[in-house]
């Protein structure tokens, strides 16, 4: 802990504006030698992506934790303006309160201010002391002894002690998990009494059910052998204040794109497609989870209840460590909270009776159990226990869909307006969404390479992920702010949230602006090296989209919306049609055209393809093709016939050996010859773990790669990347897919051929970086990244990359990746 010292404390100033009194109090900090010069200007940067204004005339500036380097020692300084300074339209500051915090030592300092916050005749007699010591003290040791939480009352045990809450949202989920994880190590009984109410200190939903706010003092009381220990350690964990301080900027994946923290209670998700959204709800569909009413055999349902319970708290912690590493240890403890829920007895309990005496199934019995308790959790009416009711209803549906008979969903689509959320979408259902009426997209399932985050991403609607089903309870119409930069679902914003929102959708349509206008210069880094910024497109129309947008070719045509919703397959002509209308449009630029990569999720009824166990393991892309020569034949008589008006370059997907390879070109030769066109270029999609071994020999038969990080991923990391709760570890940053795309590109480098990569990690910022450290030499990218892809790449220098990818390939999991600074 450490106290103010009075040299730090600048009184009777004033200052013209907020930049101004920023800048004076990050002087102080300099001559007081806790910070170097250069955090004044991280003082302001935080200032403009998060609002410091505390209330009651107090602001406390501090820098973002990117800039920590920056802090020679942690220290507080203050800078009192009597007449105040404007911070927000409306907002007064009279106490400036600068803070380099290089660790927690300041909280005690932070802690002590809250209590003035609560206090306005002591706001307004520092305001305008001429004394120092009186801020010093005030701040340093804090004067207000916690009020007794009542007279004492009959049960209450015979150790105790009072002491005031200060975080900011009250004993809220974080803090009282906090504090229910310390009382379970010790044997002694503890209670925490709150007026004439108390509840077991070690059941998290007993605590939340005192509604403790901000600034309500508590009696924490203990009998046992171990009594005064556990009274002692709860005290020392009060006293600095509960909760870990966020970790909002630096740490996440998206380190590039503008961090906001936000003030109303919010969901940690994962981010699929960058942006903001600010709306109202519209719940696209309510999965209802279809449980059995009764059970014939109670040991069998007590089993399976334990079972669930189980695999809902794996669950939790593989979410908590991601989430961490993602976002910080602050967000990621809500699931701490989630999993706290589920170790509470008395939700078990109750389930556990009506199985046994009631003969209701698990599912029944669960169901129930959480809805009674939700609803007493709900009916305090406080906006802030109603979030937590809907985090109890969250980590109930986790478990109640493994107990679930079926799971019935009605879609509908959305006609004004909304930030859509849903239980999951499919690929079709979110292709088919209007980007001027879906501001936002939110799904409670789903992963980073899911095809909702793929899809949202070409469409350019901002998107958050694998949210966990609590977002399924908001109600229709609640004004939101969705952070699909961070990946946060701000549940109630703040006026200051929904300020910071609108700031920073406007300046991140300046940015955009500014990309945009920069979109057909070159990407090329500040040390001379080139890449090629290329698109992915799925449609005639979108080639000249793709050009429009400063893409410099297509890397990857998907052709499969040729073949996809009709009675038969489309003829020679119709497609050459479609492949030369593309080819035109790009105008001289080249074109990767992939051959059909149908079979896996992607099944056509006019082909009569039997049905099989593991269609991702089955007759998928190049396997169908050569299976079905026809085909194949048909689609290249069309590529070669659209080739003659501009150049192309064939690529054939999921290559998973060399006899493949060898087949398919011995095919495409005779095609060509048959048709009398030039030779193309022709490579290969290296998407299956098998062709990564084997690339040498690959690339003897190739003039090019292009990784296809998506299915790589999902093969090499065995996780289906449209699984409803495995797809969020398909992470294309896995260390195992960085190392299986590093192995590749040196294979080509040998070879002497180039390497692209046109799964989503292509347009991801923290991908674009680490694939050109690996010398990656192309990017393919959905058309609204192509602009931002290309200027990171002018920001960037390739020995920056280099750095980040030999790190990156040193790490043994994608969170310690996507934590890299
Ligand atoms: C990939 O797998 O990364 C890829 C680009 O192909 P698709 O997403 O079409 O399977
Ligand atoms: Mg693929």
């Amino acid at each position: 802990m450490i106290s103010l010292d009075l040299s730090a404390v600048r009184l009777g100033a004033t200052a013209v504006d907020k930049t101004d009194a920023i800048r004076q109090v990050g002087r102080i900090l300099v001559e007081a030698g806790y910070i170097e010069p250069g955090y004044v200007e991280s003082l302001l940067a935080r200032e403009r992506v998060a609002n410091t204004f505390l209330g009651n005339g107090i602001a406390i500036p501090h820098g973002v934790p990117k800039d920590r380097g920056m802090i020679k020692e942690t220290g507080v300084a203050v800078l009192q303006v009597p007449d105040g300074v404007e911070w927000n339209p409306g907002d007064r500051v009279h106490l400036v309160v600068g803070i380099a915090a290089k660790s927690d030592e300041h909280l005690q300092i932070l802690t002590n201010l809250t209590d003035v916050l609560g206090d306005a005749a002591e706001a307004a007699r520092l305001a305008r002391t001429t004394n120092p010591a009186d801020i010093g003290q005030r701040l340093s040791t804090g004067t207000a002894p916690a009020k007794p939480a009542a007279e004492p009352l009959p049960d209450d045990l015979p150790n105790h002690f009072d002491a005031v809450i200060t975080s900011p949202h009250g004993l809220h989920a974080r803090p009282a998990t906090a504090l229910v994880d310390i009382a379970k190590g010790f044997g002694a009984t503890i209670r925490v009494r709150h007026g004439n109410r108390a509840g077991d200190a070690k059941s998290l939903i007993a605590l939340l059910n005192l509604g403790i706010e901000s600034g309500t003092t508590i009696r924490v009381m203990a009998e046992g052998a171990d009594a005064d220990a556990a009274l002692a350690a709860l005290r020392d964990a009060i006293d600095s204040g509960l909760e870990e301080e966020e970790e909002t900027a630096g740490a996440a994946g998206s380190a590039e794109l503008p961090r906001i923290d936000w003030e109303g209670p919010s969901v940690a998700a994962v981010a699929a497609s960058p942006g903001l959204a600010l709306g109202p709800v519209w719940q696209y569909q309510r999965g209802k989870i279809v449980v059995a009413a009764t059970a014939r055999d109670p040991a069998a349902e007590l089993t399976r209840l334990d079972r669930a319970i189980e695999a809902a708290k794996r669950e939790l912690a593989e979410l908590y460590e991601e989430v961490k590493a993602r976002t910080g240890a602050g967000k990621a403890a809500i699931f701490l909270a989630h999993a706290e829920f589920l170790a509470d007895q008395g939700l078990t309990d109750r389930a556990k009776l009506l199985i046994r005496e009631d003969a209701r199934s698990a599912g029944y019995a669960w169901e129930q159990s959480i809805g009674e308790q939700a609803k007493v959790l709900a009916a305090q009416q406080d906006a802030l226990l109603a979030a937590r009711a809907l985090d109890l209803r969250d980590v109930g549906r986790r478990v109640l869909r493994m107990l679930a008979e079926r799971i019935e969903d009605e879609p509908k689509l959305p006609d004004t307006p909304v930030i859509l959320i849903a239980d999951d979408l499919s690929p079709s259902d979110t292709a088919r969404l209007d980007p001027a009426l879906a501001l936002g997209i939110c799904t409670a399932a789903g992963g980073p390479t899911s095809h909702t985050a793929i899809i949202a991403r070409s469409l350019g609607i901002p998107a958050v992920v694998g949210a966990g089903d609590s977002v399924l309870d908001i109600a229709d119409g609640s004004p939101i702010v969705l952070d699909g930069n961070s990946g946060t679902l701000v549940l109630i914003p703040t006026d200051a949230d929904r300020a910071n929102a609108e700031r920073a959708r406007a300046d991140m349509a300046t940015q955009r602006e500014a990309e945009r206008r920069a979109c057909y210069q070159p990407a090329i880094t500040t040390d001379g090296a080139r890449i090629e910024v290329v698109a992915n497109i799925a449609a005639p129309e979108e080639a000249g989209r793709a050009v429009e947008a400063g893409g410099e070719g297509v890397g990857l045509l998907r052709t499969e919306f040729l073949f996809l919703g009709r009675d038969q397959a489309p003829s020679e002509d119709e497609q050459t049609a479609a492949y030369t209308e593309m080819v035109r449009a790009l105008n001289g630029l080249p074109i990767i055209i992939r051959t059909l990569d149908i079979g896996g999720d992607k099944a056509v009824p006019y082909m009569s393809m039997p049905a099989e166990e593991n269609p991702f393991l089955g007759e998928r892309g190049i396997r169908l093709c050569l299976n079905r020569p026809e085909l194949f034949r048909t689609q290249l008589r069309a590529i070669f016939r659209a080739a003659a008006h501009g150049p192309v370059r064939i690529m054939y997907p999921m290559i998973s050996t060399l006899e493949e390879l060898k087949r398919a070109k011995a095919l495409t030769e005779e095609v060509r010859l048959e048709v009398g066109a030039a030779p193309v270029e022709i490579g290969i999609m290296i998407e299956v773990p098998s062709a990564v071994m084997m690339a040498e020999e690959l690339a003897a038969e190739a003039d090019f790669f292009s990784i296809g990080s998506n299915d790589l991923t999902q093969y090499c990391l065995a996780v289906d990347r449209m699984h409803p709760l495995l797809s969020r570890q398909a992470d294309g940053l896995h260390p195992a897919v960085l190392r299986m795309i590093d192995a590749t590109v040196r294979a080509a480098d040998k070879a002497g051929i180039w390497v692209g990569v046109c799964g989503g990690i292509a347009g991801d910022p923290r991908g674009v970086v680490i694939l050109a450290g690996l010398g990656v030499r192309e990017l393919s990218v959905s058309i609204p990244s192509i602009a931002a892809v290309k200027a990171q790449i002018r920001g960037l220098s390739m020995e920056q990359a280099r750095g980040l990818a030999r790190r990156a390939l040193a790490c043994s999991t994608s969170a310690a990746v996507r934590g890299l600074r």
